[in-house]
């Protein structure tokens, strides 16, 4: 087969939705529902694709998000947050965003307080990163901010792959109930309990073509990729990246 993996750019379009709706998936995770006429025409078409959240801290930053001067040059940028569309239903008009309440932090902070009604400014995503369906394994490790990513490669995947899922959470309650046709072993890892580093070492990867794809804190994904590389994982079939930081926020990255 010719396909490989590719990057798809999109125009990068800035848009206002309003909060629909408010679901509390576990007790560190929310759902947000969002919504409005400025959703029409989003696409994402890779599971790990990402949007940026506008945060307005001071009043130049509103003044920069209510502008849409997003990207011109010498323009004020707001303060900007990653996120994975989660679900995307153009028909009902309606998207997704899962996040994960860890306290501090512009987009927590915002996430913890939205009711329907709220708006929420987004831009993106630029671009996709399609990954066709060449594989016959997939080994996904991430942690509470990857569930969203890793939960819309399980249900785009097709009956006859494999998957090894191991995620990191907080703590039990914070397993969510993942779907798919692939054939899926999740494996949890409790934070403060188990040490995921030790369980990746002693991992017995899927077998067949493997694509391996790492989502965790900035310094755990740098040693786990590290590991899997080791491990025999092919470097050209593997993404790593650092979701988010234990030592600053998102905007140092
Ligand atoms: C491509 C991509 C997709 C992502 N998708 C999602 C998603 O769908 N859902 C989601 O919840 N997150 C997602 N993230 C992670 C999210 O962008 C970061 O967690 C971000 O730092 C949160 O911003 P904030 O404003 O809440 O906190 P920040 O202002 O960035 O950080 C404030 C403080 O909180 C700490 N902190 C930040 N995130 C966490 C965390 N998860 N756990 C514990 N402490 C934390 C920081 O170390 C810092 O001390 C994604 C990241 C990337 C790169």
């Amino acid at each position: 087969m010719s396909e490989t993996i590719h990057r798809v750019n999109h125009e990068i379009k800035q848009r206002r939705l309003h909060v629909l709706r408010v679901t509390e998936l576990t007790p560190r995770m929310r759902r947000i529902t969002l919504g409005g006429p400025e959703l029409a025409g989003f696409t994402s078409l890779g599971s790990d694709d990402h949007i940026k959240l506008l945060f307005a801290l001071n009043d130049e930053e509103r003044q920069a998000i209510d502008a849409r001067s997003l990207g011109r040059d010498g323009a004020a940028r707001p303060t900007m947050r990653e996120y994975t569309p989660r679900r995307i239903d153009l028909a009902a008009n309606e998207l997704d965003i899962d996040f994960v309440l860890h306290g501090d932090g512009p987009a927590s902070t915002w996430a913890a307080q939205a009711k329907p009604g709220h708006t929420l400014d987004i831009a993106g995503p630029r671009a996709s990163m399609v990954v066709p369906d060449i594989f016959d394994s997939y080994l996904l490790v991430g942690d509470e901010t990857a569930i969203p990513a890793i939960a819309r490669r399980l249900e785009q995947l097709p009956a006859g792959r494999q998957v090894l899922a191991v995620i990191q959470v907080e703590d039990e309650q914070e397993r969510q109930p993942l779907v798919s046709a692939a054939q899926v072993e999740v494996i949890w890892v409790r934070r403060h309990d188990e040490d995921l580093l030790a369980l990746l070492r002693n991992l017995a990867l899927p077998q067949g073509k493997l694509y391996g794809w790492v989502a965790l804190e900035k310094g755990l994904t740098r040693q786990a990729k590290a590991l899997l590389l080791e491990k025999g994982v092919a470097e050209d079939a593997l993404k790593a990246a650092a979701y988010w930081r234990q030592d600053g926020t998102a905007d140092d990255a």
